[in-house]
């Protein structure tokens, strides 16, 4: 091989390699979801939907599983709404990112149910 198909062919296996590095750091820092939370499988047949469109809650953000169970005295509740005295809460999930689609399913489900929305 010639001096310089040994040159061209030495960058070429460091391109490699760094992309294989490159494409490592993308699967490893790629945004995780919750943890604790996995999305709702539970359907629903029943849906009143939301009849009003302005609310206001206070959003108490969970941890853990075992927080929400106790916050909501739920055991195993994804989140929930509270309405008392105090005013409206919504017991959810702290989303990791933008790309933490159960945290934010949860919250969603929650809020709808302040605007009104209803399940079975
Ligand atoms: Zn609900």
């Amino acid at each position: 091989m010639s001096k310089i198909m040994e040159k061209i062919f030495s960058v070429v296996y460091a391109a490699c390699i760094l992309m294989l590095f490159y494409a490592l750091y993308q699967f490893v820092s790629q945004p995780k979801e919750t943890q604790f939370q996995q999305p709702r499988q539970k359907l629903y047949y029943k849906y009143v939907p939301p009849n009003i469109s302005r609310s206001a809650a206070e959003v108490v953000w969970a941890d853990s599983s075992e927080e929400i169970g106790k916050l909501c005295d739920i055991p195993g509740a994804y989140g929930c709404r509270i309405k008392d005295a105090e005013g409206e809460r919504i017991i959810a999930p702290r989303p990791r990112n933008f790309n933490d689609l159960p945290a934010l399913q949860t919250l969603g489900h929650e809020f709808l149910h302040t605007l009104g929305a209803q399940h079975d």
